[in-house]
């Protein structure tokens, strides 16, 4: 674990600039293993534990580098600030913007689909799970404008569904049927708007998307569209 001066690490966690972080010392607003910190120049072992340790301003330190977040994300809401309309980033903390490294979605999800979407400031966690090499497993429950005609199982599975204006075929995906409207689908990659281009490519329409499951993670029962947690080492662990 590196070592870090408080007040620059604090900074890169969005409390603040440097200079902001000393006038708050200054005033008692940050405690250290119970004790009042007086000097922000110190260096500190950055440890996953260290939100036991501080308290800023009332309240326990932030993650420190390294975290997985799951949000259930609501329609209407853009993983893009290319996009218009309201970012999931704004619903996590105000000073998470801040942060540096940054924290970005794992993957997207578009404007009009809901359900399990990760976050993270870890670069490489990211690319293993975006990486198409993993065929990390992502499941849609999909429901339909049109009632499904029977083939599209077969379609899916084939391994040479031909998307418009794309060259490589798509993997091998799999459909699960729940009703003549509704289906799971499951699939490997993340190519733009895949799920919904397969099923026009079938001459469906998607009405509505939600991502139920990305690898061994499933969105947790009960949670509502725009919560979120933290994930444990053992739940990141089991994406893969
Ligand atoms: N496929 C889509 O078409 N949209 C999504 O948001 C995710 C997968």
């Amino acid at each position: 674990n590196p070592t870090s001066r408080i007040d620059k690490l604090l900074s890169s966690m969005g409390y603040g600039s440097r200079k902001e972080m000393a006038r708050l010392a200054k005033v008692g607003g940050i405690i250290l293993d119970g004790v009042e910190l007086s000097d922000v120049n110190l260096r500190i072992l950055v440890t996953p534990d260290l939100p036991t340790r501080f308290v800023i301003d009332g309240e326990a330190l932030d993650p420190v580098a390294g975290m997985v977040i799951l949000l259930n994300k609501p329609l209407g809401m853009t993983c893009s600030h290319k996009e218009e309309g309201a970012l999931v980033y704004d619903i996590l903390p105000k000073r998470w913007k801040l942060r540096n490294p940054a924290i970005s979605t794992i993957g997207r999800l578009d404007k009009q689909t809901s359900g399990l979407l990760l976050l993270t400031d870890d670069g490489d966690l990211l690319h293993r799970i975006i990486s198409p090499k993993r065929h990390i497993r992502k499941t849609y429950r999909v429901k339909l404008a049109r009632p499904l005609c029977g083939t599209e199982g077969e379609i899916f599975a084939s391994g040479q569904l031909m998307l418009d204006s794309e060259e490589k075929p798509l993997a091998p995906a799999e459909l699960e049927i729940v009703s003549q409207t509704e289906a799971l689908l499951s699939v490997t990659e993340g190519r733009y708007h895949q799920v919904r281009r397969m099923f026009a490519a079938t001459g469906n329409h998607v009405a509505e998307l939600h991502r139920e499951r990305l690898g061994g993670l499933s969105l947790p029962e009960g949670m509502t569209p725009g919560q979120w947690k933290l994930l444990s080492e053992k739940e990141i662990a089991s994406i893969f």
